[in-house]
């Protein structure tokens, strides 16, 4: 920047920049603003000069501003603050000042130049964010609640449903016919139906009421203690289920709630397997800028791409409403368990040839992993189990 005297920035340069700009001498005192400065404050140089100019900062800045002011002044140091001040239509504007230390060519300190500029329109939409923020999180607390509540209530209902359809079996038995106890049958199969899907409901509430532990979790132990929470159905199925997970990847969370993410997506693994092969499933992990990127990989059914996104709704089933025991919300609850965790969820799949889901979780870095078994030290290899 062009300079006069060793030392000052050329005033007539400052003067007719489109930025505000003021100046202070060695007492500390601001001694010129440019025309810009004056503008926007609607006042004279004599009006804004010495400690003018801090009549028009607001009385909850100006205590923060002064300090920063002072302490930077004392050291000689460049300093950035920002403060309401009074502008020329009588409002407070938001701005964001850049005080710089000024030195004469033999390192004398002169004083400082400020460079202003007004950010009202930056703060508005930060304030407006953190309101619309702070109202979501109140109606999704909300709407949680009433999930949970409507749940609970409607259990009773149902259990009394449930209980007078085996009332009038045991009672009445001999009096119904074949039609009758086969209705009866349906009516207990939807209470039972319906219950579960009340149950994995309250369930999907019930995440997210407690934010996870800020403990670091070792991933590999919470992909191999969802796979023996599995043995049954593996063994059945005659599933082959490959953990490559190194034993150095950790994760910031709630365990209980991770086992339970990747338990539902080797279950789905299993169960919407092809009848002709058995299910090989491989669960894998690799960092990923920051994160931990998880596929969940079959050679199952598959679907079609129109179906990637829905299935992660409530209640979202395909077609085997009724060939295949569920309720539609398993993969809800990964959703809402992933993000919970700072990632997301999402599918690869083609119809007949296998899916692959991707799950992304924040990862962690501390030493001291506690997770449900911690790593064993030195091991960092990925194994094969
Ligand atoms: P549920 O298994 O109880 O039906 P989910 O929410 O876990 O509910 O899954 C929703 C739907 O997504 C399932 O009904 C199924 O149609 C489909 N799906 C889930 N996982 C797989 C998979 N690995 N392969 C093929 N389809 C799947």
């Amino acid at each position: 920047m062009a300079t006069n005297s060793g030392g000052w920035p050329d005033l007539e340069l400052l003067e007719a920049a489109p930025i505000l700009i003021w100046r202070s001498g060695l007492d500390g005192l601001c001694d010129w603003f440019n025309s810009a400065w004056l503008r926007y404050r609607g006042r004279g140089m004599s009006q804004e000069v010495g400690e003018g100019w801090i009549e028009g900062v607001h009385p909850d800045d100006k205590p923060q501003c002064m300090e920063t002011y002072l302490q930077a002044f004392a050291q000689r140091q460049a300093f950035q603050m920002e403060y309401r001040i009074l502008r020329a239509d009588g409002a407070y504007g938001w701005i964001v000042d850049y005080g710089v230390p000024i030195h004469d060519r033999s390192q004398d300190f002169l004083g400082y130049i400020g460079y202003c500029f007004d950010v009202t329109a930056r703060r508005t939409a930060e304030q407006d964010l953190a309101v619309t923020v702070a109202k979501l999180e109140e109606s999704n607390e909300d709407l949680r609640q009433f999930a949970y509540v409507v749940s609970h209530d409607l259990r009773e209902p149902l259990r009394n449903i449930g209980s007078f359809a085996s009332l009038l079996e045991r009672r009445y038995h001999k009096l119904f016919d074949d039609v009758a106890h086969e209705y009866l049958g349906f009516i207990r199969a939807g209470v039972q139906r319906l219950d579960r899907m009340v149950l994995d409901l309250l369930d999907l509430a019930s995440i997210g009421r407690t934010p996870p532990a800020a403990t670091p979790l070792a991933l590999r132990e919470i992909v191999l203690q969802a796979r023996e929470n599995l043995g049954l159905a593996i063994a059945e199925s005659s599933a082959a289920v490959a953990v490559e997970v190194a034993d150095d990847l950790l994760v910031q969370g709630d365990a209980s709630h991770l086992v339970r993410l990747f338990q539902n997506l080797i279950a789905n693994a299993i169960k919407y397997r092809r009848t002709d092969v058995p299910p090989q499933i491989v669960v894998s992990a690799e960092r990923d800028n920051g994160m931990i990127h998880c596929c969940v990989q079959d050679n199952g059914i598959g679907m079609a791409p129109r179906h990637h996104e829905q299935i992660f709704g409530i209640f979202a089933r395909l077609q085997h409403k009724t060939a295949v025991d569920g309720t539609g919300i398993g993969l809800a609850v990964c959703r809402k368990i992933a993000e919970r965790h700072g990632g997301r969820i999402w599918v690869e799949s083609a119809e007949g040839e296998g899916s692959t889901f991707h799950v992304t979780l924040a990862g962690a870095t501390a030493a001291n992993a506690a997770g449900i078994v911690p790593p064993a030290p030195g091991a960092a290899s990925t194994r094969r189990d």
